[in-house]
């Protein structure tokens, strides 16, 4: 998986929890899913440690897993109010993301420096939370003043900014769509965290139906249920459903 950390595959008691798109939310569901590892520098119930950027990736990978790499999303024109589909590949976003270092690193603490000098860190959910409810000005102050590790505080914050921006970048972002019916370009906000959390969210309601096939084909325990990989449930309640069809077929 991205990162070079792994997760493990998602089921049914992962999915049942997904309740809103909140980070917090989303560090839950990775808390569930990292699995230990020799070289895993983030074990599981330590998501809120991990920089954004990193569990954006992570967040990518499940997405990638469940969904495929294909992004349908819909959006309305800000010019017309005409509502349009849009479609574009998770991996081409991700790419469209890199661009030239601002800061050299990471070093083996996952720091990074600045040309001045200043050393600095990614921020992580702790963060976030640290900076939730501020204006976006005293946000960006307080960010540069948590991620700065050595240097002086009182350097100007713009360039340390614009390095963590570059270096951890996070799929939270404006993306450039023409209006089918006006014709006029415009913007639509894509936000991959929500996007995931609510298509688990969606998803989250075909559950119980599963469980209660395979119950009644089986006679499985409802935790035994719910301990399957979700692609091996969906498996069992295809194949359920087309022994089903086939029962209802006259002879
Ligand atoms: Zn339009």
């Amino acid at each position: 998986m991205d990162g070079g950390r792994a997760c493990a595959s998602l089921c049914g008691h992962d999915e049942s929890l997904v309740r809103g798109t909140s980070s917090a939310v989303a560090v839950a569901l990775l808390d569930r899913l990292l699995v230990s590892g020799s070289d895993d520098a983030v074990p599981p119930g330590s998501a809120g440690d991990l920089a954004i950027c990193d569990r954006d990736r992570l967040l990518a990978a499940i997405y990638r897993a469940v969904f495929g790499d294909r992004i349908d999303t819909r959006a309305s024109c800000v010019h017309c109010d005409h509502p349009f589909e849009l479609e574009f590949s998770l991996a081409a976003l991700q790419d469209s993301l890199a661009g030239e270092d601002l800061a050299e690193g990471p070093d083996s603490s996952g720091h990074y420096r600045l040309a001045d000098g200043r050393v600095f860190r990614l921020p992580s959910w702790r963060d976030e939370q640290a900076i939730a409810g501020l204006d976006p000005a005293d946000a960006r102050r307080t960010l540069a003043t948590r991620c700065l590790v050595s240097g002086d505080p009182d350097a100007d914050p713009a360039p340390l900014l614009a390095a963590l921006e570059r270096q951890a970048p996070v799929l939270d972002l404006e993306l450039d769509a023409r209006c089918p019916d006006c014709e006029r370009d415009g913007v639509v906000h894509f936000d991959l965290q929500s996007f995931l959390l609510a298509a688990l969210q969606r998803e989250g309601q075909w559950l119980a139906r599963d469980v209660h096939r395979i119950a009644v084909a089986y006679h499985w325990s409802h935790k035994e249920i719910l301990d399957l990989p979700r692609s091996q449930r969906q498996l069992h309640v295809t194949l359920i459903e087309a022994d089903m069809a086939a029962r209802r077929r006259p002879a």
